[in-house]
């Protein structure tokens, strides 16, 4: 996310350096509308107990496996004992549903019945250890360990840290007396680091919502975090990034079939030679890149915060819209932003080094933005490549997510919610990964993926790897922020 937005506003800015037409005049006035700064009262957290179950939940090791014989079932049945122990005010509002294997479906009525419920969403599962980095660990993986202003292991970004917070401000909000007008569902899948299809646990909660009837205002995942943009001289803010759409992942096999026989009597181009051709086709062929409306709001938001000359791009992005699509499209880092993507991954020719292949093929991961198919990615691969014998197979394809407006009552909460200080800025953007929330879009319109955690990309980078942790200083925040979130979602029937 971070590296995104700066190569979104080093473009803007390279943009400007070119000295296209930007009127300056526009950008003096092109300021943030002013609104009265808003108090936002102090939550009470109980950051020790947060710690403790953190570090707890992080001791038991809920890893997921695509093989069913391969998962520690009692692990989950662990993990399920713990919340309850932990959380008995919760356990005590919600009733509890397992729902395919180990996912848990919770629910609180409000009092309310005629309004939308609302559902907080995490996943229970955790990513294995690679095998052979388990002594690059500084820490025990599975020992959540609080050392170095941090809570080490697996899990503690991806995502128990969000699935206990998410439970820690709603035992909170009980404790405090908190009674919903609206419903609140708590859904807890038990495989999506694994499986992001019709077989994973969410899949099936979606579609026991779906029975029962079940239509959501709106639903939060993990997603984006707080991330600090400082560019010195151009920028400061606090960018608050709030997924809205998901892109589309397709794996698709080309092959082409050759002549074989032995090395030593070679022809000009061989299966091999001919698909090298193929992937310089692919490759000087790239989907056509967009100024999208997202990718608007993605620029306009902070760039209305910042000094002059950032503000000088954002009056001018109209004139300046070509200029920039081209600049990010060229950006290996952000040309995801604007375009779908086209990478070849994998590559197999014959089976022995003395042999001609008789069939060579590649495997070529696309990346869709909104909008795009798995059958416009086949019709681009048949336009652009100039080879007519090749032979397509889709190996793997998700489609891209829809894309959740912004204009509910869930998006302008958080917006409210981050309000007090004018250096934040809500940000909704483009989710490059995937997570399963689309899943629920048969009884959801307003999905939002957002973790309210303050991190540095370095840490971010960390998910799934050695090293994963959480600093501690940004973990009263998040848990403060589900508090208004829930309490502001079901706080009144407007
Ligand atoms: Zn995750």
């Amino acid at each position: 996310m971070k590296n995104t937005t700066k190569a979104v506003l080093c473009a803007g800015s390279a943009a400007v350096a070119a000295g296209l037409g930007v009127n300056i005049a526009k950008a003096v006035k092109l300021k943030p509308a002013k609104k009265d700064a808003v108090e936002i009262p102090a939550e009470h957290v109980d950051l020790e107990r947060y710690k403790k179950n953190l570090s707890d939940a992080i001791r038991i090791p809920t890893v997921s496996d695509r093989d069913h014989d391969k998962v520690d079932w009692a692990q989950f049945e662990k993990f399920r004992a713990f919340l309850e122990e932990r959380y008995p005010l919760f356990h005590k509002a919600f009733s509890k549903q397992i729902v395919s294997d180990a996912s848990l479906l919770y629910y609180m009525p409000g009092s309310d019945p005629s309004l939308d419920p609302i559902a907080m969403i995490a996943h229970q599962d955790v990513v294995p250890i690679t095998p052979g980095t388990e002594q690059d660990w500084k820490y025990d993986p599975f020992g959540g360990v609080e050392a170095e202003g941090c809570i080490w292991g697996r899990g503690a970004i991806d995502m128990k840290n969000h699935l206990i917070a998410v439970m820690e401000s709603i035992e909170t909000l009980l404790e405090e007396g908190w009674q919903p007008v609206r419903g609140v569902y708590v859904l807890l899948g038990h495989n999506e680091e694994n499986m992001m299809h019709h077989e994973s646990g969410a899949a099936y909660i979606s579609r026991e919502l779906e029975s029962r009837g079940v239509h959501l205002e709106a639903l939060m995942d993990e997603g984006g975090a707080v991330l600090e943009a400082r560019v010195k001289g151009l920028l400061d803010v606090n960018v608050i990034g709030v997924g809205i759409a998901e892109k589309g992942q397709a794996d698709i096999e080309i092959t082409l079939k050759g002549k074989g026989g032995h090395s030593s009597q070679p022809p000009v181009h061989n299966a091999l030679g001919r698909m090298a051709d193929v992937i310089k086709d692919l490759e000087d062929h790239q989907f056509k890149s967009e100024f999208t409306p997202l990718l608007e709001e993605l620029f306009m938001r902070p760039a209305v915060k910042g000094t002059l000359p950032v503000r000088m791009v954002a009056a001018n992005l109209k004139a300046l819209r070509p200029a920039l699509t081209f600049a990010l499209s060229k950006i290996p880092l952000a040309a995801g932003i604007v375009r779908t993507t086209t990478a070849v991954t994998m590559a197999q020719g014959s089976p022995a080094p003395n042999v001609l292949p008789q069939k060579a093929s590649i495997n070529v991961n696309f990346r869709m933005m909104p909008g795009t198919s798995t059958k416009d990615v086949i019709d681009h691969i048949r336009k652009v490549v100039k080879n007519k014998d090749i032979e397509l197979r889709v190996v793997k394809t998700k489609e891209p997510s829809r894309v959740s407006p912004i204009d509910t009552k869930a998006f302008h909460m958080i917006e409210e919610i981050y309000s007090a200080d004018p250096k934040n800025v809500v940000i909704p953007y483009l989710v490059f990964g995937g997570t399963d929330s689309y899943l629920y879009e048969p009884v959801c319109e307003n999905i939002y993926k957002y973790s309210p955690f303050r991190l540095s990309v370095e840490l971010l980078a960390n998910t799934h790897g050695t090293n994963e942790r959480i600093p501690i200083d940004c973990m009263e925040e998040a848990v403060a922020f589900f508090k208004r979130y829930v309490r502001g979602m079901t706080a009144s029937s407007e």
